[in-house]
């Protein structure tokens, strides 16, 4: 008798291997971005470099074609594993290699000139390699659309089965209400309070991680390092986090910690039967993104949470300079006009993301030329923002997602916002006491609430419906919009 391996099973071994060097290539990529000689960089890139083509390899293998022709799943957890892997493999199948190279080259290459351009103020150091990038993006954009909208197929890459003309009626409604707000918060003329000492960097990274304990990410699973930009990597049994200090800003360090911690508690939630399978990881960015603004600002910078922060800062530094817990929650809550998303407060933040999101559609159809990109942003931010751009590191070059090639990976912020703003009412309709044990420095009820809804099932349903099971209702941006107008009404005056 021949022992033939059943074809589901022949895929998923396979699968399980690729996600194991996938692993390890991510946690290269985490020590360079942290512990790694400062002089190993060439070699770095060459490990990486060859890794990545052993991983890229096994994602076309030919096999896997002919397994998922034979596959006859036997229930539907099988048949979404089926169904991640043939989207995966089809995708793959219809970008040529060579383009898929070329395009990889020239977003290392435009890295390096980014960072370049940056340093020396000079946006004409980049604008060749961002030409590459684009017209090499569009390629691969134009062979994954398949006729379809380009822009649509490098949003697939991040956030699957969303458009781009669902996000414009998203964001649409998001824009209007975002606008008066930020407006009535500006004509309130109120200043709030702001820390005026210095906080020592060993006394933030205890805080950080008493937070992060706190919120309950599994130190046995994990551990936090420093970076110079904050990022979560690994899965399963070895999700890390980075952090990283400011002297004058603990905040800074404390909720870009818990912001990390968002995203690596959801990778650690995840069902560990689907451990190194297509559905044992986040949904997509947006749902990504809606743990980490959930655990930072719903949760981290409600009144509940700041005032048990209040109270382990002062045990921590002793006289802070803050008055009171409320004071401290208008510390946290601080609402200013600036040029910098990352640094940007809830209310600002969407309003970054959505200029990104037009600009980027713009490019990939070509609407929009580089040569013309640092007068178009410019423009556009004085629009928005009221704000003169006064330098290239405030403006077009301060991200570095699209010298990446990352097109289609900024609405996932703004998305996982407006799913943060759904699942945090839903989650104040099931758990109705959970702000009483906030105050009192326990997250649980929060955060199993979390768990159970949404975290532990990993890619199991697509990101709207997942987001549909949690709540009961399609998601839309009013939820978000009530929570910003109500929390900053408060703050700043009705
Ligand atoms: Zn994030």
């Amino acid at each position: 008798m021949v022992n033939r391996l059943d074809p589901f099973d022949a895929l998923m071994a396979h699968r399980r291997e690729t996600e194991a060097l996938s692993e390890i290539l991510g946690r290269l990529g985490w020590d360079m971005e942290t512990v790694m000689p400062p002089g190993a960089a060439e070699q770095r890139a060459e490990e990486i470099a060859v890794l990545e083509g052993v991983v890229h390899a096994r994602r076309t293998d030919p096999r896997i074609g002919e397994w998922l022709a034979a596959v006859v799943p036997a229930d539907e957890l099988q048949e979404r594993q089926a169904e991640l892997i043939r989207r995966d493999f089809e995708r793959n199948a219809r970008v040529p290699a060579t383009l898929a190279s070329a395009l990889a080259g020239a977003a290392a290459r435009g890295h390096a000139a980014w960072a370049a351009a940056r340093e020396a103020e000079d946006f004409s150091l980049f604008a060749p390699q961002l030409q590459d990038i684009i017209e090499l993006s569009r390629d691969r954009a134009a062979a994954l659309a398949d006729g379809g909208d380009p822009y649509d197929a490098v949003l697939e890459d991040h956030e699957p089965a969303m458009t781009a003309d669902e996000l414009e009626n998203l964001f649409g409604a998001l824009r209007p209400r975002l606008l008066a707000l930020r407006d009535r918060i500006a004509g309130a003329g109120k200043t709030p309070p702001g820390f005026n000492r210095a906080f020592d960097d060993s006394g933030q990274l205890r805080l950080a991680r008493q937070v992060a304990e706190v919120f309950g990410y599994d130190f046995s699973r994990g551990r936090i390092d420093r970076a110079i930009h904050p990022f979560t990597s690994g899965s399963w049994q070895d999700v890390r986090i980075t952090t990283r200090t400011s002297p004058a800003h603990p905040e800074e360090c404390l909720y870009s910690t818990l912001h990390e911690v968002g995203h690596a508690a959801y990778e650690q939630a995840i069902d560990r039967r689907y451990r190194f399978t297509p559905v044992g990881r986040g949904a997509s960015n947006g749902i990504h993104e809606s743990q980490s603004r959930l655990y930072e600002n719903q949760i981290g910078r409600g009144r509940p949470f700041a005032g048990w922060l209040f109270e382990a800062m002062r045990e921590e530094f002793g006289d802070i300079g803050i008055a009171s817990a409320a004071e401290f929650w208008l510390v946290v809550n601080r609402c200013e006009t600036g040029f910098i998303r990352t640094e940007a407060d809830e209310v600002h933040y969407n309003l970054h993301v959505l200029m990104r999101f037009d600009m980027e559609r713009d490019l990939i159809a070509g609407r929009l030329s580089v040569p013309d990109l640092p007068e178009a942003w410019n423009a556009r931010f004085l629009a928005d923002f009221g704000l003169v751009v006064d330098s290239l590191k405030n403006g077009v070059l301060q991200d570095v997602h699209w010298a990446k090639a990352a097109f289609g990976y900024f609405p996932g912020y703004t998305l996982g916002n407006v799913y943060a703003g759904c699942l945090f009412a839903a989650l104040k309709r099931d758990v109705p006491d959970f702000d009483d044990a906030l105050a009192r420095g326990d997250v649980s009820p929060a955060t199993g609430w979390l768990r159970a809804n949404v975290q532990r099932h990993g890619s199991r349903y697509m990101p709207k419906e997942l987001v549909e099971r949690a709540t009961g209702s399609a998601p839309t941006a009013a939820p978000l919009l009530d929570y910003l107008e109500a929390k900053f009404s408060e703050i700043y005056g009705p």
